[in-house]
């Protein structure tokens, strides 16, 4: 049908021109598509000569049909290309006993918390595979790589200048649709297409609707051409059409995806068939945690046997300014990918979309009826067919999401039953023969709205709900309760619970009484919650995200919201969000705010920003005092002031320390308790009053983090902030569709069709036709940049002023800088710098001034004159054992690289320069050693700039101490901003957010001690 379709577009392209392009791509984006287009060209042929070369195009075709003939011959004898012969069996009519029986037989997770005296639940135990296992997808494929290897012939230089195209239209995320306006253009152009002809009469034409499904069959990816299901919903009794792509080719797909490398592979020792080292004592990836392991010890019968964990993933998109479109695609990837791997889109594939239930539309159709007007008889006779009249109210609207899920999950449904399939896997440059897949869904990467639907729970969070967490059973008016004690949900459980229709029982724990589309499906063996244990609470997109935001307004609302206090209190955190930005350290987290920080919704990555800046108001002078005097009286003593310190602080290290790519497995165990402690600083300090108090679900999911941690791996496994990436491709596919409700799901399931079709031949291009699976794909290593030292940026000249006794020095930039004029520089450093001159002029003429210097990677600026302001950077310098490491801060650098040895020899800026070498000009701080100041704050330590007495002739009291050092002694760069409201020279160094972790990891190890 698909087919059919795509060729009548073609005809009708040919015969008329398209008029209803959804994105017309803009200026820029044309030049550039054109560029790629121009450049795609061989230069030796003339353009129209290479671009169109008909006669072998032909060709082309013609042995691919032949060779495609051959392939869908045997794929005949396979059965992958089957999907949905029994659409109407899995779908809704099944009574609800009928699916119980089921999910009983599949309930098999062993030791059970509770007991059952009323049923018998039967054991039955994983089938071990004496059934011989499915090697379909195999054969297939190796049937396809025979073929291709045998029959494929290279792309003809007008197809390749076709893929290119398309490429750039997608990458450009331009519609495709594009295609042929821009070949118009360009035929128009090179006068092979008169005006107000037709392209399809322009015989180097290449129609796109030729090209796709030539390139489709090329890949072996029609069997991932998206099919419809028609789904009657129960309790709306409306129709709907669910879009489905087929598991296992998907999985194909992923397998023998041209662009994976060997690194992109999770196995432990390298080796697909090694079991998990037994001395495991870090968590990293999901192949580190329990549910992994614990599944490996029971999946793992035969020595072939691989448990292949699968990550889910619900990419939910509202397209347009009304989400009259919104898209829910179910996606799928494996977790013999590493995480790394599984942030790129490629390596995910759709299972399917569930689609939105119109039941809008329905409920007006059915008002119209009702009404009894005469217009409305056709409706009532359609309705009579189609929709149905009545609503089920006895059925809960969630069995409908839940049903369009097991249409959705029904191909993996049907692999696990099947008890995997077997693979051939290239990896590290050879074959694994036979490797025996079994797929078991570890976790699902969803946010808490999503999970709580997955699992069946209440939408809902507001007062009266009985329980708020999709875990456990924990009562709503204990989830701020550190200590509450709670039991985990269990399929078997709930399953129970609606057996007996249960109504009070279910609603005492939230949750709907349905039919749950995963109780049918394999999760991980560490334990039998199956689905109710698989959606991790993603901790740092939401919960810390929540918890931080409120801990803003907790603290504003102890300031008072609107008082004198809290304004000076914002336009400090202005100041400090300013002053943050001007670092050596390039990954801060982003603290300007415009506005400051009291109000405003914030992006997720934002958060760790305003508590930053907070814990900087909460430790400078300045700061301390505003709190202090402000009225309310929540800050009025040193105790208070450090309680929110210490919270605050606190939290910083622990959302740090839950980004950590890998951690301590002792550490997590303990967090458990620390947890608790955390829970009890919030309740305590950011006493929070409005709303419902702490009592929320996101609180609550505190004590849930240690848990999900040491099952899945670290916290970035199924952070849903890093799938942000992978969401893009899907909006941008459905941004580009007609947006058409109706059909909106087959349209952007196509799109990813063919954005994957073209990756294909872009693979091919690039010497790596799918084909080729098994002989291994060879990607060129991409050399690494050597790092370089050197030193640049502008040049600064500093001179004598003529005509004066005294010695008056002035300065200027000599390299070309825009505005360069208006730049100020301190003159006591102009002062250091021509004394300096002075001294070595004769022998070595006038000194190199430099702005910028670069080593190991990093950049250092010491720059009066940077992007129209002053940047000075702070670095820690060794001063060796006299001094240790202290904070420096740089003016700038001079190159005396060149400086041949036996020109100079003097003491200077507290040096002696003698050596070639680069030096940078620097003002020196000292740390405090005041007990009572270090004790002020966990993440900020306290430091003076060394000055000097001034003279009288001077004016002042103090002069600034310039000092030379040898770039060779910087140790790492460092954040620093000064004690606003403190001493002129104070200023506090931020501790590097390594140590940060460390710190934290410390305090989790040290005994739990009472708050
Ligand atoms: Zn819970």
């Amino acid at each position: 049908m698909q087919q059919d379709e795509e060729e009548e577009k073609h005809r009708k392209c040919a015969a008329r021109k398209k008029s209803n392009h959804p994105t017309v791509p803009d200026m820029d984006d044309v030049v550039a598509i054109f560029d790629d287009l121009i450049s795609a060209h061989s230069s030796k042929r003339s353009r129209t000569q290479a671009m169109f070369d008909t006669a072998a195009l032909k060709g082309a075709l013609m042995e691919d049909a032949m060779a495609w003939d051959e392939l869908n011959h045997n794929n005949n004898k396979g059965s992958l290309h089957r999907l949905g012969g029994d659409k109407n069996s899995l779908v809704t009519d099944k009574t609800k006993e009928a699916v119980h029986d089921n999910t009983d037989e599949l309930d098999l997770m062993g030791v059970d918390l509770e007991t059952d005296s009323e049923e018998e639940d039967t054991i039955v135990p994983m089938a071990p595979m004496a059934v011989a296992v499915d090697s379909t997808s195999r054969q297939q494929f190796q049937e396809y790589c025979d073929t291709g290897k045998r029959c494929f012939l290279p792309f003809t230089s007008a197809e390749v200048s076709a893929i290119r195209l398309l490429n750039t239209l997608r990458r450009k995320k331009c519609s495709l649709d594009s295609y042929d306006s821009i070949l118009e253009w360009h035929f128009e152009t090179t006068g092979e297409l008169r005006r107000g002809g037709s392209i399809g009469d322009c015989s180097p034409y290449l129609s796109r609707y030729v090209l796709l499904p030539k390139l489709m069959r090329r890949y072996n990816l029609e069997a991932l051409l998206p099919k419809e299901m028609p789904i009657r919903l129960p309790s709306s009794n409306s129709k709907a059409n669910v879009i489905v792509q087929d598991t296992e080719a998907g999985i194909q797909s992923l397998l023998t995806d041209p662009r994976r490398k060997d690194e992109d592979y999770l196995f432990h020792n390298d080796d697909p068939f090694s079991p998990p080292p037994a001395d495991l004592n870090v968590i990293g990836d999901l192949n580190t945690g329990t549910a992994f392991l614990e599944s490996h010890k029971k999946l793992v019968v035969g020595p072939k046997d691989v448990p292949m964990a699968l990550v889910l993933e619900i990419d939910g998109t509202v397209t347009g300014q009304f989400d009259n479109c919104p898209i829910t695609a179910m996606k799928m990837s494996l977790g013999i990918f590493t995480r790394k791997c599984r942030d790129k889109d490629d390596a995910w594939t759709i299972l399917g979309f569930v689609p939105k239930i119109h039941s809008d539309a329905s409920t007006g159709d059915r008002m119209f009826v009702e009404s009894g007007h005469m217009a409305a008889t056709e409706t009532a006779a359609a309705m009579l067919q189609g929709e149905g009249v009545e609503e089920n109210a006895k059925i809960s609207n969630m069995q409908d999401y839940h049903n369009l899920l097991e249409v959705v999950l029904d191909g993996l449904a049907k692999l696990q039953q099947k008890g995997g399939f077997l693979w051939d896997l290239r990896y590290k440059g050879q074959v694994f023969k036979d490797v025996h897949f079994i797929p078991y869904i570890s976790h699902l990467r969803v946010d808490e709205k999503e999970a709580s639907s997955l699992c069946g729970r209440y939408g809902s969070y507001t007062k009266g709900v009985k329980s708020y967490c999709h875990n456990c059973t924990c009562a709503s008016e204990e989830s701020d309760n550190p200590d509450a004690k709670f039991q985990f949900k269990t399929p078997k459980m709930i399953n129970r619970l609606a057996r007996r229709n249960d109504e009070d029982a279910l609603n005492a724990m939230s949750q709907h009484n349905i039919n749950n589309a995963f109780h049918k499906l394999e999760f991980g063996k560490h334990n039998n919650r199956g689905i109710h244990g698989a959606c991790p609470s993603e901790m740092l997109h939401a919960i810390l995200l929540g918890l931080f935001l409120y801990c803003r307004s907790v603290f504003f609302e102890q300031i008072g919201p609107s008082s004198k206090a809290a304004k000076a209190v914002n336009a400090l955190a202005k100041l400090y969000g300013k002053l943050f930005q001007h670092q050596s350290d390039r990954d801060m987290p982003r603290t300007k705010f415009a506005k400051g920080i009291q109000a405003g919704k914030l992006m997720a990555k934002q958060h760790r920003g305003i508590l930053l800046i907070m814990a900087a108001i909460l430790r400078c002078s300045r700061g301390r005092q505003i709190l202090a005097e402000s009225r309310k009286g929540c800050f009025n003593t040193q105790e208070q002031i450090r309680d929110w310190v210490l919270l605050v602080e606190t939290l910083l290290e622990w959302e740090h320390w839950l980004c950590s790519e890998e951690m301590d497995r002792s550490v997590v165990v303990r967090m458990k308790g620390k947890n608790k402690f955390i829970m009890h600083l919030l309740k305590r300090i950011a006493n929070r009053t409005k709303g419902l108090g702490w009592n929320i679900v996101k609180f609550h999911n505190i004590l849930h983090i240690w848990e999900d941690i040491l099952m899945f791996g670290i916290p970035l496994e199924f952070d849903t902030g890093s799938a942000e990436s992978g969401h893009k491709v899907t909006k941008t596919a459905a941004k580009t569709t007609q947006r058409n409700q109706e059909t909106f799901d087959l349209q952007t399931a196509n799109r990813l069709l063919e954005y994957r079709v073209v990756d294909m031949a872009m693979e091919e291009l690039d010497g790596r036709p799918l084909w080729n699976y098994f002989d291994g794909f060879s990607h060129r290593v991409v050399p690494e940049k050597p790092q370089v030292t050197c030193t640049g940026g502008s040049a600064i000249e500093v001179s004598r002023v003529p005509g004066t006794a005294s010695s008056r020095y002035s300065w200027c930039i000599t390299s070309r800088v825009k505005n360069k004029d208006s730049a100020r520089w301190n003159k006591e450093v102009v002062f250091f710098l021509g004394k300096l001159q002075d001294l070595v002029i004769e022998k070595v003429g006038k000194l190199k001034i430099r702005t910028q210097h670069k080593r190991n990677g990093l950049i250092f600026r010491g720059n009066p004159f940077y992007r129209r302001t002053i940047w000075r950077d702070w670095v820690l310098v060794d001063y060796g054992r006299l001094h240790g490491q202290l904070p420096t801060e740089i003016w700038c650098f001079l190159d005396f690289s060149e400086l041949k040895p036996g020109t100079v020899n003097i003491e200077y800026g507290g040096m002696r320069l003698r050596d070639a070498g680069v030096y940078a000009v620097v003002e020196v701080g000292y740390y405090s050693h005041r007990e009572d100041e270090i004790a002020k704050s966990g993440i900020f330590r306290p430091f003076s700039k060394e000055t000097k007495r001034g003279t009288a002739e001077d004016g002042g009291s103090w002069k600034r101490q310039f000092y030379l050092v040898d770039v060779e002694a910087f140790v790492e760069p460092m954040v620093v901003v000064p004690d606003v409201g403190g001493k002129r020279n104070a200023y506090f160094h931020m501790k590097s957010r390594q140590l940060w972790v460390e710190q934290f990891e410390q305090w989790v190890k040290d005994p739990h001690s009472e708050l």
